[in-house]
């Protein structure tokens, strides 16, 4: 029922931040509100939420923004209603339009918190991140025949990191938190080997499944784990920096301590590079068509952990953080 020139939003829902995260985020850390939406003007159109992504990222990227904004976040969205001709009723964009269920978009307008637009999404059904391509393809820059560890494994990024891996040919073990997890990885992921570091000692459990040593490394938590990893890397062996999950529960005066990485950086002469896939976002078509390429011939899966509604946001998030998810984690409105 959206005329051309009103809309009926019976409730606009969003979460908003009223504290910051400290340690384990609360579900009081955030309020869900109704609001009412104006009118749309000339330029604007209306989304309605369909998705949304729940990222380990946002647990620290909240805090750089003022208490009162909306929790930020990616979403699907189908636009709804229209008074700009681009972004007709009907298709389908994806923004950062964060946790709200429907948004008047103003291209005209930078976004606050991530000062980018919504963009269209393309026909291609299925939608591969590309973190996984760049930060393997580039920073570890992997061959055929090496060994790659990959810590969280069995997550959106990391399970995707190891198929990628395997289609090149590596040796590929991964790391993760359960034996769920550990026996998906290895049974249907086609990873080599995998260990669960809640119930297995790292350090050992690695030196037997890479006896020669671990060229590349795709660290997704940092902590404990990486620093078992990286004292088992050959000379010249490739780290890539992806995320550090592991210090991501933690405030400041409580941050995991772990081993000094300087003497085997230095010994073995290691790459350690971080990076943000935005890095690559002139080169973001080719990740997509390559992954999806890939995922058409059966060489790329992925699996998503869907949690359904709106008012289960936080549980999806937390649940992730704890490691509940397996593959990506999703809300469906
Ligand atoms: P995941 O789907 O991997 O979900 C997070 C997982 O982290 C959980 O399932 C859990 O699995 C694991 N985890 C939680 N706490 C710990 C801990 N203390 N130690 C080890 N593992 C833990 O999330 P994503 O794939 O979306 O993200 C993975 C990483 O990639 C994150 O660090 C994220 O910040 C980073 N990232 C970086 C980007 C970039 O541009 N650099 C872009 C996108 C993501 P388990 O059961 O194994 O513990």
């Amino acid at each position: 029922n959206f005329s051309s020139q009103s809309h009926k939003i019976v409730k606009a829902r969003k979460y908003v931040v009223v504290n910051h995260f400290v340690n384990e985020a609360k579900p009081t850390d955030l309020k869900l509100v109704e609001e009412e939406l104006p009118l749309l003007q000339n330029g604007e159109y209306l989304t309605e939420a369909e998705y949304f992504s729940v990222d380990p990222y946002m647990k620290p990227y909240v805090k750089r923004y003022p208490l009162g904004i909306t929790m930020i976040g990616t979403q699907i969205a189908k636009i709804v209603e229209s008074k700009n001709p681009a972004f007709p009723v009907g298709k389908r964009i994806v923004g950062n339009m964060g946790w709200r269920t429907h948004t008047i978009v103003n291209p005209k307008f930078k976004d606050l918190v991530f000062q980018e637009h919504p963009y269209l999404l393309p026909d291609i059904g299925d939608l591969p991140s590309n973190t996984a391509y760049f930060g393997l393809l580039e920073i570890c820059k992997p061959k055929s025949g090496e060994t790659i560890v990959i810590s969280g494994a069995a997550g959106a990024v990391g399970s995707h990191v190891g198929q990628i891996a395997k289609n090149l040919g590596l040796n590929v073990i991964g790391i993760c938190g359960s034996d769920e997890k550990c026996k998906w990885l290895t049974e249907e992921m086609g990873f080599d080997s995998a260990i669960n570091y809640k119930t297995m000692p790292v350090a050992s459990s690695l030196s037997k499944a890479a006896s020669n040593g671990v060229d590349c490394y795709f660290d997704n938590v940092g902590g404990d784990i990486s620093s078992a990893v990286m004292y088992q890397m050959k000379p010249f062996g490739r780290v890539a920096v992806c995320g550090s999950i592991s210090s991501y529960n933690a405030d400041s005066s409580s941050l995991p301590k772990c081993t000094i990485l300087q003497p085997i950086l230095s010994k073995n002469q290691l790459r350690m590079e971080g990076f943000i896939v935005l890095h690559w976002m002139d080169r973001w078509h080719e990740g997509i068509m390559q992954n999806l390429q890939w995922l058409r011939e059966g060489k790329l899966r992925y699996r998503e952990t869907v949690t359904k509604g709106f008012e289960n946001m936080f549980d999806a998030f937390i649940g992730m953080l704890r490691g509940e998810n397996i593959g990506k984690a999703i809300v469906q409105v």
